[in-house]
């Protein structure tokens, strides 16, 4: 029989799509795993604090290329929290500090296979991984634990894309930008 690709009826169940290659993502009460597109990689990842940090938006043109897309989802991930799987040898870095507003060195985490990016890690934020949400193989929690509650770099929002309403607005980064409107 062939996967249940829409959402299930009944929100308290996991959806999880068959997406790739990979296709045997799970999630609990507690934690999750987020695969890359061919399953090479997996990631197993805590759905509360203290390892889960913050969940966001970022509109900042580093972003709109790195994730070829208007935006990136993220949530970042304390380092000891963010475990493996499978894969950690399967992964690349690419890192480069010349256009990251902060001056940071962003350090980005890709499959050496099919190229998806997992994470990020900033060199001002040491020990904290901004894992793409896109990854993450129970699509429930997009819009439930990990729901974004923040949105930074406002300034370079594509103009077609309204503010979420409900979430914190900052001009630049979270880290130290400029509040436009609190979140709920
Ligand atoms: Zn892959
Ligand atoms: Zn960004």
């Amino acid at each position: 029989m062939a996967p249940t690709q829409g959402p299930p009826t009944d929100k308290s169940q996991p959806w999880l799509p068959l997406v790739g290659g990979g296709n045997d993502g799970w999630s609990t009460e507690t934690e999750a795993t987020a695969t890359c597109f061919c399953g090479a990689v997996q990631l197993k990842f805590p759905l509360q604090g203290p390892g889960l940090v913050e969940t966001f938006i970022c509109h900042c043109v580093d972003c709109r290329k790195v994730s070829v897309s208007m935006f990136a989802t993220n949530f970042t991930i304390a380092d000891p929290y963010l475990t493996y799987t499978r894969g950690q040898d399967n992964l690349t870095a690419y890192a480069q500090s010349r256009t990251i507003a902060t001056n940071n060195t962003m350090t980005n985490y890709f499959c050496k296979t099919c190229g998806t990016l997992m994470y990020r890690a900033s060199s001002g934020h040491e020990g904290l991984n901004a894992v793409r949400m896109g990854v993450v193989d129970d699509y429930r929690l997009h819009e439930g634990k990990l729901r974004p509650r923040v949105e930074q770099f406002v300034e370079s929002r594509v103009g077609w894309l309204l503010p979420v309403e409900g979430m914190k607005q900052f001009e630049g980064s979270m880290w130290g930008g400029k509040v436009l409107a609190g979140g709920v």
